[in-house]
């Protein structure tokens, strides 16, 4: 007789939509409230598996146990940097892939209150290839199914609850690994499930999708999501070398990335950040800050400037930050709004991809002065 049960892993119960969670307790007999009781349990980071859901009765928890796994999210390792403010996570999926996801305290500044930032994966790899990006060097693996995206945020709310405390804003950015916008469908689901007020609750405006720049899903992004922050990785401001630096700008070159965020923020009347990772001698010249500034000037933009992290796999560096003060003075002039990301945290937010690729090659991680590699 052959065995008819379905191989391969449960499916992980935030892969689910409340209304079709609704109708697995539905047509089980329950009351339709259990979906959004359990779903609530579940994104609130205070359970580790259905038999902490106690307020539900104990043999629908042993239902819920035999048909979903409780996180989609396998083994996982932490770094520690920034005297414990920045920690890193390498995370095992289910068929082995592996992900990153970063945590950022920040303290209190005057009147802001204190912030988290929790930085997430949208793929395993990115097929878009830019040379100076880990990910990109890496190639492409998958794309990370919806439950996989939003349980790295819960991942965090569970194994950090003291960081995710209600008093603390919560951001959530989409600069992991991975380009979100060509997983567009399961990333959107994603935002749509940390943003219901069933689940975790997270205001839009504290979500953030950053794109290498595919303009058709900029669109979507626009008419659908029109409350979530967008940041362009721009890199460069003309086609010859953007082609080259972000090789998807020879499918949608500057001229359309610019042109599709300008309909966002003419649509939505909410700023865009415009990425400008800083490579020494490569996009760092003046003329480079003038061309930014002319494809910035005139719309509701404002350009963040971040030094590059060098990878192994490319030999560049990054800008001197006297360089880079300098560049910045020049879109200042020209009226461009201009940050330069503060270097706290720097090193391991813009180093997605860079420990999942160590541990690919086998190599112990780089000798940080700070960096401890601790159990989760
Ligand atoms: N694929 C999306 C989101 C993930 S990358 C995108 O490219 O926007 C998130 C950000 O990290 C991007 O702005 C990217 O250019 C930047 N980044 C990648 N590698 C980096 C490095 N080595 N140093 C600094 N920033 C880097
Ligand atoms: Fe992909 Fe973004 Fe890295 Fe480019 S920078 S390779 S788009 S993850």
């Amino acid at each position: 007789m052959t065995d008819s049960r379905p191989t391969g892993p449960l499916p992980a119960i935030s892969e689910l939509a409340l209304d079709r969670l609704t109708e697995w307790f539905t047509a089980r007999g329950e009351p339709a409230y259990r979906a959004r009781q359990v779903a609530a349990g579940v994104a609130a980071g205070r359970a580790a598996g259905f038999d902490d859901l106690t307020d539900v009765p104990r043999a629908l928890r042993a239902a819920l146990a035999s048909a979903f796994r409780f996180s989609s999210i396998g083994e996982t390792q932490v770094l520690t940097t920034d005297g414990a403010l920045t920690e890193k996570a390498l995370h095992q999926l289910a068929d082995g892939q592996r992900i990153e996801s970063v945590l950022m305290r920040y303290p209190a500044r005057r009147a802001a209150p204190p912030r988290t930032t929790i930085c997430i994966s949208s793929q395993a790899g990115c097929a878009v290839g830019c040379p100076f990006c880990a990910t990109g060097q890496g190639g492409f693996g998958r794309h990370l199914t919806t439950a996989e995206i939003v349980d790295q945020v819960l991942w965090w709310k569970r194994a950090r609850a003291y960081a995710l405390d209600p008093s603390r804003h919560l951001n959530i950015v989409f600069m992991g690994m991975g380009e979100p916008l060509h997983n567009v469908d399961r990333v959107f689901d994603a935002v749509w499930a940390l943003n219901d007020p069933a689940r975790a609750g997270i205001g839009a405006r504290h979500i953030t999708i950053s794109t290498s720049g595919v303009v058709p899903a900029m669109d979507r992004m626009t008419d659908e999501l029109p409350q979530v922050n967008l940041a362009i990785s721009l890199h460069a401001a003309h086609d010859d070398l953007r082609d080259e630096l972000v090789p998807i700008n020879r499918k949608w070159p500057v001229a359309a990335v610019i042109g599709a965020g300008r309909r966002f923020a003419e649509r939505t009347h909410r700023r865009v950040s415009l990425e400008y990772v800083m490579i020494a001698g490569v996009n760092d010249a003046p003329v480079e800050a003038e061309r930014l500034a002319a494809v910035a000037h005139g719309w509701p933009c404002h350009v963040n400037l971040i030094p590059l992290n060098p990878t192994p796999a490319a030999p560049w560096q990054g800008t001197a930050r006297g360089d880079i003060d300098r560049f910045a003075a020049i879109l200042r002039r020209s009226g461009v709004a201009t940050t330069v990301r503060d270097t706290r945290g720097r090193s391991i937010e813009a180093a997605c991809g860079q420990l999942h690729a160590q541990i690919a090659r086998r190599r112990r991680p780089a000798p940080d002065a700070d960096l401890a590699l601790a159990p989760a």
